[in-house]
């Protein structure tokens, strides 16, 4: 029996000592909203922006009050209008749907694969069958497709593309940075996410009409050409007049903690893939397991592991979360019948129209997740892949025991 696991799922690595510092700096200064600048001084958040835009190579970026918040500035900024379908994955998480629903839209659900990313077929079909003129792609839980294809796609039907990366911050498809594939990009740095300030977003664009339309909705009243990131003034000229004030801008306290962090995202990208690696591994060993592939291409950043468990029914599902439970190990089953902690099932949002997405649904009827915070050491990761192998390996032989016919795998039901 494996010794239970004493770490926690949901302690992140602590802010850096020089974060604190230019936040206590901030404070000290009480300008902490980002217009409220001394003569001469750039903003915190002005300089955030100047540097993500760097950093994912984009011409222009705005720091905004959650990644939520940023999609529906997006999905406005990109022509959205109230009662529009837009299409985006079946599985992503609450505030992806959420924020369609802010800019008066109704999601439409594009199927996904067993490898959790988006079906292309099935894109190309919903968007032959669709009125729809944006997608949304949701890089949910850091799994990203075939984002070439994706974009030929996406252009040959004038389908402009939006990429919510709130899991790839940091993240690369074909060396190219994750969310530098369509019109915009949206970053969270929730404190679960690749950054952290507790909440915030960044929306990236290379569109001067669209990021002018951007930074008036997410509430910069006239104060735009403060913006280092920003298109030149001529851009605002409308825009100034037709866009209204949605106030979601981000503060300067949460900008000062977040840019020496981005000063450490490759590291800590690193870091994160050290310990996705051991995990992938050891559980790859486990017959009941299936793991998704990853491709070459796709640079990912594992700050959170997804597994299947393809042979088995509800029952041994719950009793496999259930022994690692016990074993001090948190597994999420993204096919339970009732929404609990962080949403991501899309029938649980019942303030719009689904139509059943089969696929969809069996993958996630087998389909388990778990966090990797940096504070795990590789060895913990060595003994919470211990306990999932021997939770699954015992759930496996009980099941087998009680089931009659339930000695080949197909009789387990896929
Ligand atoms: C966290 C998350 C979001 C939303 O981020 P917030 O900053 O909390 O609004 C959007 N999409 C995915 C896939 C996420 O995981």
């Amino acid at each position: 029996m494996e010794s239970k696991f004493s770490g926690n799922f949901t302690q992140q690595e602590p802010i850096p000592e020089s974060a604190i510092e230019a936040a206590v700096e901030v404070m000290r200064s009480g300008r902490l909203h980002r217009y409220n600048e001394a003569p001469g001084e750039t903003s915190q958040a002005s300089l955030l922006e100047r540097e993500f835009a760097e950093m994912s190579g984009s011409a222009y970026c705005l720091a905004v009050a959650s990644c939520g918040a940023a999609i529906a500035i997006a999905l406005r900024s990109a022509g959205a209008r109230a009662g529009e379908t837009i299409l985006t994955n079946a599985f992503t998480l609450a505030p992806v749907p959420g924020a369609i629903a802010a800019a008066g839209c109704i999601p439409e659900l594009v199927e996904i694969n067993d490898d959790l990313v988006v079906d292309l077929d099935d894109l190309r079909k919903k968007i032959a069958a669709s009125t729809a003129r944006i997608f949304l792609i949701s890089h949910m839980r850091g799994h990203i497709c075939d984002m070439s294809e994706v974009a030929s796609i996406c252009e040959r039907s004038e389908v402009a593309l939006i990429e919510d990366c709130a899991h790839t911050m940091g993240a690369r498809w074909n060396g190219v940075w994750s969310g530098r594939h369509g019109l915009a990009a949206c970053y969270s740095t929730q404190t679960y996410k690749h950054a952290n300030s507790g909440e915030g977003g960044l929306l990236i664009s290379d569109d001067s009409d669209f990021m002018a339309k951007a930074i008036m909705l997410s509430g910069s009243y006239m104060f735009y050409e403060r913006h280092q990131a920003a298109p030149p003034k001529a851009s605002f000229e409308d825009a100034r007049y037709l866009t209204p004030n949605c106030s979601a801008r981000m503060d300067n306290l949460r900008a000062a903690i977040l840019r020496p962090q981005l000063a450490s995202l490759d590291r800590r990208c690193r870091e994160w893939n050290e310990r996705y690696r051991i995990v992938e591994r050891r559980l790859s060993a486990v017959d009941q397991i299936a793991l998704p592939e990853r491709p070459a291409a796709e640079e990912f950043v594992g700050s959170s592991i997804q597994f299947r468990l393809p042979g088995f029914v509800g029952e041994e599902i719950e009793s496999v979360v259930g022994r690692c439970a016990d074993g001090g190990v948190a597994l999420k089953w993204f096919g339970a019948a009732e929404p609990a902690g962080f949403t991501s099932r899309y029938d649980s949002w019942r303030y719009f129209e689904s139509v059943r997405c089969p696929s969809t649904d069996r993958i996630l009827a087998t389909l388990l997740d778990m966090r990797l915070p940096l504070t795990f050491t590789p060895d913990d990761c060595e003994q919470v892949s211990a306990i999932i192998a021997e939770a699954v390996a015992e759930a496996a032989s009980g099941e087998r025991a009680r089931l009659p016919h339930a000695n080949t795998s197909n009789a387990r039901g896929d």
